[in-house]
């Protein structure tokens, strides 16, 4: 992969921190891609390590294909500050409104995963399953757009106040479901927000899968959904997921 590493080096003139930050933010990139939990839509940001009024993300491409020269920094209105003429996501409302709403979020991962879909449309709550389905959070809201936004929407958040709407109903917690769209996830630091992202996925397909077999669900209580999660958000954990993750999707010196 050593090729793959040199297209992400950043240049060398670019502040260590904010170098790193862009590095890692391709990684996540590539992991979410990896994993399935993005395809050709979907994206991710971070917060900008020295200014937490701005955030990185990609110009519009597919998480797979995302290197560094892709990152652009927006401020949280969603107004790029280095465009340099590249195409952007169009839903980036949800980014800058989740960072003006939560000053402890530092990642946000929009995400279209189809298994996680039906729990938005069907009535049946998506709710921890399992140990690792904890860190989505005791109760996760779902977002309509046509709550406040009326039918005939394009069910797209590319306004300020449509993503003002969604960060509302994520409230103070770590995931929102949108209504016939995808999903919002919140971590405080970028690996969280990958690790969340690819347990909520994980945990929509095993939810699905045991409902199926029949029987009366035992679902975790919300007593282990707490003490699963608080060790489960712990840095350790994250790095050794992110480790194994980064390596598949071929990042060998992670
Ligand atoms: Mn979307």
């Amino acid at each position: 992969m050593t090729d793959q590493i040199a297209r992400i080096d950043v240049p060398v003139a670019r502040e260590p921190a904010i170098a790193h930050a862009i590095r890692e933010l391709v990684i996540g990139n590539r992991i979410l891609a990896h994993q399935g939990v993005l395809d050709a839509f979907g994206h991710v940001s971070v917060r900008h390590p020295a200014n937490p009024e701005r955030y990185l993300m990609p110009c519009s491409r597919g998480p797979a294909l995302v290197v560094a020269d892709d990152i652009i920094e927006y401020a949280l209105d969603g107004t790029p500050i280095d465009q340099r003429g590249r195409p952007q996501y169009s839903e980036r409302a949800i980014h800058g409104a989740i960072y003006l709403a939560r000053p402890d979020v530092n990642a946000v991962v929009h995400n279209h995963s189809p298994a996680v879909i039906p729990f938005g449309v069907t009535g049946t709550v998506l709710r921890p399953i399992f140990h690792l389905g904890s860190v989505m959070g005791p109760d996760i809201p779902i977002w309509d757009i046509t709550d406040k936004f009326g039918d005939g929407t394009d069910l797209l958040v590319i306004r300020n106040d449509v993503g003002a709407s969604l960060a509302r109903t994520l409230g103070g917690g770590r995931v929102v479901l949108m209504r016939g769209h995808g999903s919002a996830v919140a971590g405080r630091r970028l690996k969280e927000a990958v690790f969340i992202a690819v347990y909520m996925q994980l945990n929509a397909q095993l939810q699905l899968a045991s409902t199926q077999l029949g029987g009366a669900t035992k679902f975790l209580s919300p007593a282990e959904v707490a003490r699963a999660s608080a060790i489960l958000l712990e840095p350790l954990g994250q790095e050794r997921a992110w480790q194994t993750w980064s390596h598949a999707a071929g990042f060998t010196d992670v």
